[in-house]
């Protein structure tokens, strides 16, 4: 009998358990490259059950490449709402006016030509390529990591330079040249179902028979991780001050969190403002026009992004009338229209009817 090595035994095994396996989405049953582009933004940095309804909410407004460079970017922004890294869909919609202007609405088909789409960096464009064209070429996530440290028993830190390079370079030589997309699925379907964070389910594995962390009892400590994130804490005080014609809002600027949405007219320090200071603060004395006011405080709501703590209180400011040159009035009833940060949506959801 012939003797099989570890690596061919591992994506034998897992391709035939992928087989009997595979989870059912929607992107995984077609070939469109705009589809499969679109999904694999939503996917990053997003669990596949919340990203879902993203995606088929985006395929719904924006079915073709065409319409996504049609619409504005408020409208793009509105169907992103809540799903965080915003960044991501406008890329996407001005990566869409790039391919219907520039490439004639014609999508790349090969690796390199992924890689000149706005947004799309090596892991995407691994995915995209192998999906839709089964090109082999190995996408690593942190499902993808997780597997392949603890089967080859591998501890370098999956976050260093040393280490990506070590893992891209074995998923690529594991990846079966003529089913690409199945075997980068599979590996993702593998580390999201079997071998979870914590609790893996090693009696049903397909390739247990060769995990060296299963052998070893390195489980727990299998993937090994370098850095620790800081968290950065930022303190934002929102101020809701309204006319009878509605809303004060600005949109957000800069390089920053959240670009492009809709917030009440935002203070930012490096802690939160006692209300005294608070009535006496430039921006504050600016909208309320220096007439008299009173102020009602929130509670405080706390966000957590990736690398950032969002400590906020809304601040309610009463005065006989407000300076609007700065800002947008919104009508109470277009407010649920604008896209705004999941910490807004949650405040007007709660306090606004
Ligand atoms: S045997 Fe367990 S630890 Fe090893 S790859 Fe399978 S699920 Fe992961």
């Amino acid at each position: 009998m012939q003797k099989t090595t570890p690596k061919k035994n591992f994506t034998t095994n897992l391709l035939k358990w992928h087989r009997k396996n595979e989870r059912p989405f929607p992107w995984k049953e077609t070939t469109d490259p705009y589809k499969i582009w679109l999904s694999e933004i939503i996917l990053q940095q997003t669990r596949v059950e919340q990203g879902l309804p993203y995606y088929l909410k985006m395929v719904k407004f924006f079915p073709t490449v065409q319409h996504l460079a049609k619409a504005k970017e408020d409208a793009v922004l509105k169907a992103w709402q809540g799903l965080g890294y915003y960044s991501r869909a406008r890329n996407l919609h001005s990566a869409a006016k790039y391919i219907v202007e520039e490439l004639n609405g014609k999508f790349p088909e090969d690796f390199k030509g992924w890689l000149k789409i706005k947004g799309v960096g090596p892991y995407a464009a691994a995915a995209i390529v192998s999906f839709t064209y089964d090109l082999p070429h190995a996408v690593v996530d942190g499902n993808v990591y997780r597997v392949l440290s603890r089967y080859f028993g591998i501890d370098t830190p999956i976050d260093s330079t040393e280490g990506k390079k070590i893992f891209s370079v074995l998923a690529n030589e594991l990846i079966a040249k003529k089913e690409a997309g199945r075997f980068n699925q599979a590996i993702m379907d593998l580390g999201a179902t079997v071998c979870k964070p914590s609790s893996p389910l090693c009696t049903i594995c397909p390739v247990r028979e060769n995990c060296v962390a299963l052998k070893k009892n390195l489980i727990t400590t299998l993937p090994v991780k370098g850095k620790k994130i800081l968290l950065k804490e930022r303190f934002f005080h929102y101020i809701i001050a309204q006319n009878e014609n509605g809303f004060l809002m600005e949109k957000r600027k800069g390089n920053d969190i959240w670009k492009g949405l809709y917030q009440f007219p935002l203070i930012e320090a490096e802690k939160f403002i006692s209300p005294s200071k608070f009535k006496v603060h430039p921006t504050v004395k600016n909208i309320s026009a220096g007439n008299k006011i009173l102020l009602t405080a929130s509670e405080e709501f706390i966000y957590l992004l990736s690398h950032q703590k969002i400590h906020a209180k809304f601040f309610i400011l009463s005065s006989a009338e407000f300076k609007i040159e700065n800002y947008e009035v919104v009508k109470k009833t277009h407010l649920k229209k604008k896209a705004v940060p999941k910490i807004i949506e949650h405040y007007l959801k709660n306090n606004i009817h």
